[in-house]
């Protein structure tokens, strides 16, 4: 589960269910039985020390323990986040008659595991949408990037989750997604490339060149910041 308490100010009984499919968003707690978790813990302990982390210093007594503990927080995305499944009524707003303005979020921080070497990517992303009858706070967009960094995965699928996920929730009239990212993999090893890996996905509306302009301007613009 998704811990940490991205500010969502509202009574209980001002929620409203979102709209749209839920087979992304359904919760899935991992179960992992406490004699389970220690012999990770033993294994964990076993590669490290092979590899030169003297075990039992005061220091790393307890380090294959914490590892564990934060690569499991590092992927709780897989577990889903129930304050994703609900919105609330000051969010809803717009009208199909409303123009194509866009609403343009980030830059949102996030950090992922890349699925190849299960080392870190991190950067942020910015978020662009034309409303339908919806509009979603920062908030809970904060929390759809997180839900799906904190797991195993790549950019381009991190991108496309988002980007996807947002249609299915508020229905809006177009999605423009653009990531940046510094992968640790081609950092600490290998080449050491200290590059930078940007990407943007476009759905609905964006297919408009104008509206790609605007919204990549905005975003190189907030960059510059
Ligand atoms: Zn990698």
């Amino acid at each position: 589960m998704l811990t940490d308490d991205v500010a969502v100010a509202a009574e209980p009984e001002n929620v409203v269910e979102l709209r749209g499919g839920k087979p992304v968003l359904s919760l899935a707690p991992r179960e992992i039985a406490p004699e389970d978790w220690r012999r990770y813990e033993a294994y964990i302990e076993e590669i490290l020390t092979v590899l030169g982390l003297p075990p039992e210093t005061p220091g790393t007594r307890e380090t294959p323990q914490r590892f564990l503990r934060a690569l499991s927080e590092a992927t709780a995305g897989y577990e889903g986040d129930p304050k994703l499944m609900t919105a609330f009524p000051s969010e809803a707003a717009g009208g199909r008659e409303a123009p194509l303005g866009q609403i343009i979020e980030g830059p949102i921080a996030f950090n992922a595991l890349c699925e190849h070497h299960a080392l870190p990517f991190h950067g942020h992303v910015h978020i662009g949408y034309i409303a339908g009858d919806q509009i979603i706070g920062i908030s809970k967009l904060t929390r759809l990037v997180r839900l799906f960094a904190r797991r195993f995965t790549v950019q381009e699928r991190l991108g496309e989750q988002i980007a996807d996920t947002l249609l299915d929730l508020i229905e809006p009239r177009g999605v423009a997604v653009h990531i940046e990212a510094s992968h640790l993999c081609t950092q600490m090893r290998g080449v050491e490339e200290h590059s930078r890996t940007t990407t943007t996905f476009w759905r609905g509306a964006f297919r408009e060149a104008e509206l790609r302009r605007e919204f990549l301007a905005e975003v190189h613009r907030r960059d510059a910041r």
